[in-house]
């Protein structure tokens, strides 16, 4: 009897139906290899939570099989969970030189310090135990981007990571479409695709168009001008940079993050940039307003971000003032849409004039549109096709347009994080599913906080606290001391005093109505408490803080 053929598993455990923490698992018999580690960041309803990444149990549980994680580009929905998987799990880290740029500075930060990590070149071909990895030039809205062909003994796997078709790169580094249009012509078993703009229709501008919006504002302007962008969009600020130069201004940076990327990028040649050109914050004073640019973070509204803090007058060394110029070029990541229009409130009251991109060309996304999705879809021809990296709508609309190019919807997955494909040379299919929740990281707690935390705070948040304090007796169960009322986020106590005399009677009932019962447990007592307590309030307040007995014996 023959070894039945092995088979191929890809499982998705982040990126599916969401934006942001992006990861996939690579699986032939007992090697597996991942395609990113990204986080995500939280939502409204998550509390207190800093970031948000993928549920790992698969990984862990599978520990020895894991070859190495391999990727994509620098982005933090694609390298933020790394320092926290690899406190869990050493393996070799595969990426190009930006990629792994940024990355360093992150393992830095987290005191990771013996992590194999492994520089790759686009083009570079890699033997990883069964698997055969190719790394591909791509183009994105950072430098060094690429996609990820995996040669399994099933057919290749091709992962376009994020991309988009820009034939006139600022770098001059094309994507790679001879090679990818070679991986068609040889058969690709099955493609996961980026699908953030399958929405749009036509195709992303070029990033040099920007460059020429930047040319028209500095041209036509001599205002103190500031630029918010992402700081991981070196050519962005490259460009920023040239039109500074061209109309003799100096730059300054800001932000810490900006100032870490201009550091790694200018340390590994990718950022070119004249001397002199950038002075440091404190020089600015020798300068006028039309001698300066200065180019920050801040531009998705982020509160702590440097561009917050000059529009409401909290950053130490920059204001905004009346007479300024402040370009956003970005666009919001959807979420992002209310913090953003805070700040260009702040800045239109404080007298600054604000450009964004509904008004200018200011921003090109880095996602591929429609155009460009069904180029590579035609490029590469794959049989199967697993649309990644979107919102459910946006894997809806992207399966659509695989539909469409002719691929019969039997081939398509549009499958959830944690769900298993698993291919044969036959066939493919849905075969079960592993974890992949969210896991939230709360300051330095990784996964501690669970729903039931998350729930405490939505209500702390909602409706307050109220902390009851009584003392009995050992002996005879009877009030020694209090009880004490403290609430937070509930009333103003001083406002309310009436109330809290109300409410410790009402704590006094509900105790004597234990004793006579000779009710003596504790849990008994603290229940009868807060039933008691909960349906006052209610009463008097419409409100129902979270209600916190602490007893005491003597
Ligand atoms: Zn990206
Ligand atoms: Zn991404």
């Amino acid at each position: 009897m023959g070894r039945k053929p092995s088979k191929l598993k890809i499982i998705p455990l982040g990126g599916l139906s969401e934006i942001g923490k992006n990861m996939t698992a690579i699986e032939y018999r007992d090697e597996i290899i991942i395609i990113d580690c990204g986080l995500s960041f939280p939502e409204d309803e998550m509390l207190g939570i800093d970031i948000v990444i993928p549920d790992i149990s698969y990984i862990l549980k599978n520990k020895d099989k894991v070859k190495a994680i391999l990727l994509t580009h620098g982005h933090e929905d694609h390298i933020g969970a790394l320092p926290y998987v690899l406190k869990k799990i050493n393996i070799p880290v595969y990426g190009t030189r930006l990629t792994l740029g940024l990355v360093e500075n992150k393992l830095k930060e987290h005191k990771l310090g013996s992590v194999h990590l492994q520089r790759v070149n686009p083009g570079d071909s890699i033997k990883l135990g069964i698997f055969t990895v190719e790394f591909i030039q791509s183009c994105h809205s950072i430098p060094d981007a690429c996609a990820i062909a995996v040669h399994t003994p099933v057919g290749i796997v091709f992962h376009t990571g994020d991309f988009k078709i820009d034939y006139t790169p600022i770098d001059g580094e094309l994507i790679d479409l001879h090679k990818i249009a070679e991986l068609g012509q040889k058969g690709v078993l099955v493609m996961l695709a980026d699908s953030t703009n399958a929405e749009r229709r036509g195709a992303t501008m070029s990033e040099k168009n920007v460059g020429a919006t930047f040319e028209n504002i500095f041209r036509n302007t001599d205002k103190r001008i500031i630029v918010a962008t992402f700081s991981s969009n070196v050519h962005r600020v490259q460009q920023v940079m040239e039109a500074a130069q061209k109309y003799n201004r100096k730059v300054v940076i800001s932000g810490r993050s900006m100032v870490n990327v201009v550091g790694v990028a200018v340390d590994l040649g990718i950022l070119t940039l004249p001397e002199n050109l950038i002075i440091d914050i404190d020089e600015m004073d020798r300068y006028n307003d039309n001698e300066i640019v200065i180019i920050t973070t801040g531009s998705q509204g982020e509160p702590m971000a440097a561009l917050s803090r000059m529009a409401s007058n909290e950053h130490k060394k920059l204001e905004i003032r009346q007479g300024d110029l402040v370009v956003f070029s970005s666009s919001p990541i959807p979420g992002n849409e209310k913090l953003i229009s805070r700040v260009i409130n702040q800045l239109f009251e404080k007298g600054a004039e604000v450009i964004y991109e509904s008004l200018a060309e200011v921003h090109v996304s880095g996602h591929a549109c429609q155009e460009e999705l069904k180029l590579m879809h035609r490029l590469v021809k794959p049989k199967y096709f697993i649309p990644v990296h979107g919102e459910y709508r946006h894997l809806m609309k992207h399966a659509k347009l695989a539909a469409d190019l002719g691929m019969p919807e039997e081939n398509i997955f549009t499958i959830n994080n944690g769900t298993i494909v698993e291919f044969t040379k036959d066939y493919a299919k849905v075969n079960g599913s592993v974890p992949a929740g969210r896991v939230l990281v709360d300051g330095l707690g990784v996964g501690d906080v669970g729903n039931i935390v998350l729930r405490d705070r939505k209500h702390l948040a909602e409706d307050g606290l109220m902390v009851v304090v009584v003392t009995l007796a050992k002996e005879t169960g009877k009030i020694v001391a209090g009880p004490d009322i403290i609430s937070r986020g509930f009333v103003y106590v001083r406002e309310s005093e009436v109330l809290m005399v109300e409410a410790k009677e009402v704590v006094k009932n509900a105790l004597e109505i234990c004793e006579n019962q000779n009710i003596r447990e504790w849990a008994a007592l603290k229940n009868s408490i807060r039933d008691g307590l909960k349906d006052f309030l209610y009463e008097k307040t419409k409100r129902r803080p979270m209600i916190l007995p602490v007893i005491m014996e003597v």
